[in-house]
C-alpha cells in the first residue's frame, strides 16, 4: 500500500515527480518518511505595530486593498494595505498578479514573510498568505510549521501542500514495527502518532515526544543491525576460535625489560585483549588512545603472548612509513624472542614478496607486519591467531572482513581518532572498546598558539633560533586530496620559497604522497638522523611517525583541517625531551573556524578536541560520513547519549533473546532495508 508511486498519488508533474525523486522520495512511504530539517513557529502573530524590520512577521489581519500596477519596466507588482487592531502596513509581492483573484478582501487571513525598509517606509515583502481554518487544518501559518530540505521546486510550501493529505489519508496504513513491551518501557509514542506529529505538530511537547520516538526508532534498528552482525560472526566462527592461553611468566618478562614502564591504561587495554582470546569465539576489539599514548607496545605484547600460543600475527598499517615504523618498534621489542618478522608492503620486491608469503603459508612467519599488501589474492597464513588493524579508520569495512576471513583470527583494531563513547556505540557496536586514556608519564604540554600573518617572520625567525640550538621543525601544507595537482604544487612551491628566500642556510626536506616510495623513505631516513632540519610536508606525515628530536609543528591553512586532525599532527612533537611547541597559521577565519582554532590553543586532549569538532561541525563533517561508516542520520542526534544508552540495551536484550528477530518479523525486515549502511567502501 505505502510502497505505492507517488506518481499514481500526488497530483503534479512530472518534474516534480523527478525533483522528488532525486531527493528519495519515491513512494508514499518515503514522502511520509521525509521529515522536516527544522520548524518555523508562527502560533505568536505579531500585532503590525510591532512588525520588526528585517525579520519573517507573521500577521493576523484583513486586506483592506488589493491591486495590481506594472511598472516602467515591465515589472508587475502587487501592492495591498493590511490592517489589524494595532494599525495597518503595505504589503507588495512581485509577479504574481494573480493573488488580486485569489485573495479575499475584508476577511481574517495570516500573512507570514520579511519586513523590509525601502524609501522610508516599512513593507513586508513576497508574504505567504493562508486563510484561517481549524488548527488541524492550517499548514502553513498559525502553525508550527515544517521546513523541509529544499531543493529547485521543491520549496517547503509546496512539500506542506503535498504531505498533508498524504499524512490524513494514508497514514492509517502505517504498521507500528516496535514491540509494545519497548514502547511501554521508554514510553514512546506509537509511529502513527509521531509521524504526524513530526511533520504538522499539534504542541511543542507532542513535536518532542514524536522526535525522540524516532530518533529512538534510529538508533534502535541500527543497534539490532550490528548486535545481530556480531552475533552471527560470532556464532559462525565459534568452533573456530582459538584458545590462547596468558603467558604469565613470559608478559611479566617482556614488561619489565621494557625502557619504561606500562601506563594504568596500556596494562589494563593489555588485559582486556588478553581475556578476550580466551572467550568461545573470535576477539573483536577497538583500543582507542590518543596520539603518543603508546599503542603499538601494547599491541606487540599481545602478539608476543599469541606466538608464544603457536599462532601467527599480522599486523596491517595504512601507509608503508607507519608499517616500517611498527616492523622497527616490533624487532627492537621482540629482539631477544628469537621471532621471525617480516615486512611486506607495495615496494617489497616480488620475488621477497613471494619468499614471505610463502613464509606465510608455511607457518615460519611468527608476525608478518605491512601494508595494503596483507590483504592481496595470493595471501595466506599457515595458523593466524591475531589479526591487529593500525588506524582502523583508514581502512574499510571489507578490508577488515578480508583479514577476518583467515582462519578466524582474533581481531585487534587501533585506533588514533578518538570516538566519543556513545558515538562509538553507534560506529563501532559490533566492537569490544578499550580506551587508553592516560598519557605516559612525564610528557610535556604542547604550546599551542594561533600566529597572526604580520607576525610571521617573528616567527620564522624564532623558528631559525631553535634550530640552531639544535632542534628540527615540521612545516605542513594542507593537501586534503593527494590527486589534487594544484596542491601538490603548492606544497612544492611553499618549499622552494622557504628554501631559497626564509631559511637560505638550512637544510629543507619535501615531503608528499606523489614521491616515490624510495624517496620517501630517504627524506624521512634524513630527517630522523637530523641530516635535514625542516620538514616541509603535506598531511602524509599525519600517522605515525616518531622524531623526538623535532620540537616544532607549523601548519599552514589549519582552519581546512579538522582538530583531530590538527591534533594528530601536532602529535608529531613532543616526543622527546624538550619543550615543543605548535604554530598555527589560518586563512580567513570564520567565527566557527576561530573557535576551532581557539580549542587547539586550549586544550591538549584528543577526546576533548573531538568532541568540541563534532559540537561545531557534526559527526558528518568530521569523520566523513562515507568513510567512517557513521551512518547518516535523519532523526536521532549522536551526542543524544541518553537515547543511545536505551537504544543499545533495548537492543541487546532483544538479540539475546532472539538473535535471528524470528519472532519480530517487522524488526527483521526494518533490518533488511538498512542493509547497505555500513558497507563502506
Ligand atoms: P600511538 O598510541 O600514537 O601509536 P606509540 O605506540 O607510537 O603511540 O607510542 C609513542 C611513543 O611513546 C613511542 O616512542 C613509545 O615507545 C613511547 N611509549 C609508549 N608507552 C610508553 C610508556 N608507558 N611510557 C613512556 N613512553 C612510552
Ligand atoms: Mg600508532
Amino acid at each position: 500500500m505505502l510502497q505505492k508511486n507517488l506518481e499514481k498519488v500526488l497530483r503534479t508533474t512530472k518534474k516534480h515527480i523527478e525533483k522528488l525523486s532525486s531527493l528519495g522520495v519515491k513512494t508514499v512511504e518515503d514522502l511520509l518518511l521525509y521529515f522536516p530539517r527544522d520548524y518555523n513557529d508562527t502560533r505568536e502573530f505579531t500585532k503590525i505595530k510591532d512588525i520588526i524590520p528585517n525579520e519573517v512577521n507573521t500577521i493576523k489581519g484583513k486586506l483592506t486593498s488589493l491591486f495590481n500596477i506594472n511598472t516602467k519596466f515591465g515589472k508587475k507588482i502587487t501592492r495591498g494595505i493590511f490592517t489589524d487592531s494595532t494599525g495597518s502596513i503595505e504589503i507588495v509581492w512581485f509577479n504574481q498578479p494573480h493573488l488580486t483573484r485569489m485573495l479575499p478582501r475584508n476577511k481574517e487571513i495570516i500573512l507570514s514573510g520579511k519586513a523590509k525598509i525601502g524609501f522610508n517606509k516599512i513593507a513586508i515583502q513576497n508574504p505567504s498568505h493562508e486563510i484561517i481554518k481549524p488548527y488541524e487544518d492550517q499548514i502553513h501559518s498559525g502553525i508550527i510549521a515544517p521546513v523541509y530540505h529544499e531543493t529547485e521546486g521543491i520549496t517547503s510550501k509546496w512539500i506542506r501542500e503535498k504531505i498533508k493529505p498524504i499524512v490524513d489519508k494514508w497514514l492509517s496504513f502505517f504498521e507500528e514495527h516496535l514491540p509494545e513491551e519497548i514502547l511501554r518501557e521508554h514510553n514512546l509514542m506509537g509511529i502513527r502518532e509521531a509521524i504526524k506529529n513530526v511533520h504538522f505538530p499539534e504542541s511543542e511537547k507532542l513535536l518532542l515526544l514524536a522526535r525522540e520516538r524516532l530518533g529512538f526508532d534510529e538508533l534502535f534498528i541500527l543497534q539490532l543491525k550490528v548486535l545481530q552482525r556480531k552475533w552471527h560472526w560470532q556464532h559462525a566462527t565459534q568452533s573456530q576460535a582459538k584458545n590462547i592461553e596468558i603467558k604469565t611468566e613470559i608478559l611479566k618478562e617482556a614488561i619489565e625489560s621494557l625502557p619504561f614502564e606500562l601506563t594504568n591504561a596500556q596494562t589494563k587495554s593489555l588485559k582486556e585483549t588478553l581475556l578476550d582470546f580466551q572467550k568461545p569465539y573470535p576477539a573483536s576489539r577497538l583500543i582507542q588512545g590518543d596520539v603518543g599514548s603508546g599503542k603499538t607496545v601494547v599491541a606487540a605484547l599481545a602478539a608476543l603472548n599469541v606466538v608464544k600460543n603457536g599462532y601467527q600475527v599480522a599486523i596491517m598499517a595504512p601507509t608503508e612509513i607507519l608499517a616500517k615504523q611498527h616492523y622497527t618498534t616490533f624487532v627492537k621489542t621482540l629482539t631477544k624472542y628469537n621471532l621471525n618478522i617480516q615486512f611486506i608492503s607495495g615496494s617489497t620486491t616480488k620475488k621477497m614478496k613471494e619468499d614471505v608469503v610463502r613464509q606465510m603459508k608455511t607457518g615460519t612467519v611468527d608476525i608478518v607486519i605491512g601494508t595494503h599488501s596483507l590483504i592481496q589474492e595470493d595471501i595466506g597464513f599457515r595458523n593466524l591467531g591475531l589479526a591487529i588493524i593500525d588506524e582502523q579508520h583508514r581502512f574499510g569495512v571489507k578490508q577488515r572482513e578480508i583479514l577476518k576471513s583467515y582462519n578466524s583470527p582474533h581481531l585487534l583494531s587501533m585506533t588514533a581518532t578518538p570516538i566519543p563513547r556513545t558515538l562509538a556505540i553507534v560506529v563501532y557496536g559490533d566492537q569490544d572498546l578499550s580506551v587508553i586514556d592516560e598519557m605516559p608519564k612525564g610528557r610535556q604540554k604542547i604550546i599551542t598558539r594561533v600566529v597572526p600573518e604580520n607576525k610571521r617572520t617573528e616567527a620564522y625567525r624564532w623558528i631559525e633560533d631553535q634550530i640552531a640550538k639544535g632542534r628540527q621543525a615540521f612545516v605542513i601544507c594542507p593537501l586534503i586530496d593527494e590527486s589534487d595537482t594544484i596542491e601538490v604544487k603548492s606544497v612544492v612551491q611553499e618549499y622552494a620559497h622557504l628554501q631559497e628566500f626564509i631559511f637560505p642556510n638550512l637544510k629543507l626536506g619535501l615531503l608528499h604522497g606523489r614521491l616515490k616510495q624510495e624517496e620517501k623513505d630517504t627524506v624521512m631516513e634524513d630527517f630522523k638522523n637530523n641530516k635535514i632540519n625542516i620538514l616541509v610536508s603535506t598531511s602524509v606525515v599525519e600517522v605515525g611517525i616518531d622524531v623526538p628530536n623535532a620540537t616544532i609543528m607549523l601548519i599552514e591553512g589549519s582552519e581546512r583541517f579538522g582538530l583531530s586532525q590538527l591534533h594528530q599532527f601536532r602529535g608529531r612533537v613532543g616526543r622527546g625531551v624538550h619543550q615543543s611547541y605548535c604554530f598555527l597559521f589560518t586563512g580567513n577565519l570564520s567565527d566557527e573556524g576561530k573557535t576551532r582554532m581557539q580549542s587547539m590553543e586550549k586544550h591538549s586532549s584528543g577526546f576533548k578536541l573531538a568532541e568540541i569538532d563534532m559540537q561545531l561541525r557534526g559527526p558528518g563533517e568530521v569523520y566523513g560520513v562515507r568513510q567512517s561508516g557513521i551512518p547518516d542520520l535523519k532523526m536521532a542526534s549522536l551526542t543524544d547519549s541518553v537515547n543511545i544508552e536505551k537504544a543499545r540495551n533495548s537492543a541487546s536484550k532483544i538479540i539475546d533473546q532472539d538473535p535471528l528477530l524470528k519472532t519480530f518479523p517487522k524488526l527483521a525486515a526494518k533490518i533488511t532495508e538498512i542493509q547497505e549502511v555500513f558497507v563502506n567502501d
